[in-house]
C-alpha cells in the first residue's frame, strides 16, 4: 500500500517536473522514519532543493545562451600587472549597478590588456545575477546584421538583440566598417539607449571613430548615445599575452649570460 502511494507521489512529482524532489523523496522518507522529521521540515528541505536545482538550470541556460568564448573571472585578473585599472572601480562594476541603471561600459586599450577578459568576467556575473546576457565579437555581430538586410529582417534582429539586458560587443575597431555597417551599429546603439546596457571593447580611441565608421557624423551620433550614460575605462599598459614570452626571453638571456 505504502509502495503504491510512493509510486503515485513520484509519478505526480515527475509530471509536475519536480525532478529534484522526486529524486530526494526516498531519502526524506527514510529520514522522516528515523528522526521523526515533520511534514513542514520535509517540505522545507524538498522545496529548497528543488528551487536550488531550478536556479542552477536557469543559470546554465543563461550561460549557454550568452555564448562566452572562454570562462574568465574577476578573481583571475591580476590587477598588479595592469596598474592603470582601478581594482576598486572594477569591484564596483561587479556589483552590476550599471546594468540595473541601464548604463554602458566601454573598455578601451591596446591588444592584450584584458578588455575581453573583463567584459566576459562581468558578463558571467551578470548571468549569475539573473540578467540575460549575450556576447558577440563586433565582427560577427555586424556580419549577422548585414546578412539580415538580404531578407529585410534587420528590424526583427535588432528587436531580438534589444531584449538582452546585457549585450557585450567585443573588439570594435579591428576592421574598418562601411556606411551600411555603421548605420546598423547606430540603430543597435539607439534601440538600446537608456533601455539596456552595452559592454563594448575597442582598441581605437574615440577620436578615430570617425575614420573607423567611415563617417564622422554617424560616429558622433553613435558616441553621443553610447556615452551619455556610460563608464569609460581607458587601459594603458603592456599586453598580458607578451608577459610570459618576455619572461622566457629574460630567463634565456640570464642562462646564456
Ligand atoms: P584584450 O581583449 O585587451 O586584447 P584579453 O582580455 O584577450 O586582452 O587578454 C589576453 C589574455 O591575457 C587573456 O587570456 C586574458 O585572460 C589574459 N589577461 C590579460 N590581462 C590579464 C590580467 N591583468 N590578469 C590575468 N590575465 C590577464
Ligand atoms: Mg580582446
Amino acid at each position: 500500500m505504502a509502495d503504491l502511494k510512493l509510486h503515485k507521489v513520484r509519478g505526480n512529482l515527475k509530471e509536475l517536473k519536480l525532478r529534484r524532489m522526486d529524486e530526494l523523496l526516498p531519502d526524506y522518507l527514510r529520514e522522516a522514519e528515523r528522526q521523526e522529521l515533520g511534514l513542514l521540515d520535509a517540505m522545507d528541505g524538498l522545496t529548497t532543493e528543488e528551487l536550488c536545482a531550478k536556479r542552477e538550470r536557469a543559470l546554465n541556460h543563461r550561460l549557454k545562451k550568452a555564448r562566452f568564448p572562454f570562462v574568465k573571472t574577476i578573481e583571475g585578473f591580476d590587477f598588479s600587472f595592469q596598474p592603470s585599472i582601478s581594482k576598486r572601480q572594477i569591484m564596483e562594476l561587479s556589483n552590476l549597478g550599471f546594468v540595473e541603471r541601464k548604463e554602458n561600459l566601454v573598455l578601451l586599450g591596446p591588444p592584450g590588456v584584458g578588455k575581453t577578459h573583463l567584459s566576459i568576467a562581468l558578463g558571467i556575473l551578470a548571468c549569475r545575477a539573473g540578467y540575460s546576457t549575450i556576447f558577440y565579437t563586433a565582427d560577427e555581430l555586424l556580419q549577422w546584421l548585414i546578412s539580415s538586410l538580404a531578407d529585410n529582417s534587420q528590424g526583427e534582429k535588432l528587436r531580438r538583440l534589444s531584449r538582452f539586458q546585457v549585450l557585450i560587443i567585443d573588439e570594435i575597431g579591428y576592421l574598418p566598417l562601411n556606411k551600411v555597417a555603421a548605420n546598423l551599429f547606430f540603430q543597435l546603439v539607439s534601440c538600446r539607449y537608456e533601455k539596456a546596457s552595452i559592454i563594448l571593447t575597442s582598441n581605437k580611441s574615440f577620436s578615430s571613430w570617425g575614420e573607423l565608421f567611415s563617417d564622422s557624423v554617424i560616429a558622433t551620433a553613435i558616441l553621443d548615445r553610447l556615452l551619455h550614460h556610460a563608464v569609460v575605462i581607458n587601459i594603458k599598459g603592456e599586453s598580458y599575452r607578451l608577459k610570459d614570452k618576455r619572461k622566457i626571453l629574460v630567463d634565456k638571456e640570464r642562462s646564456n649570460g
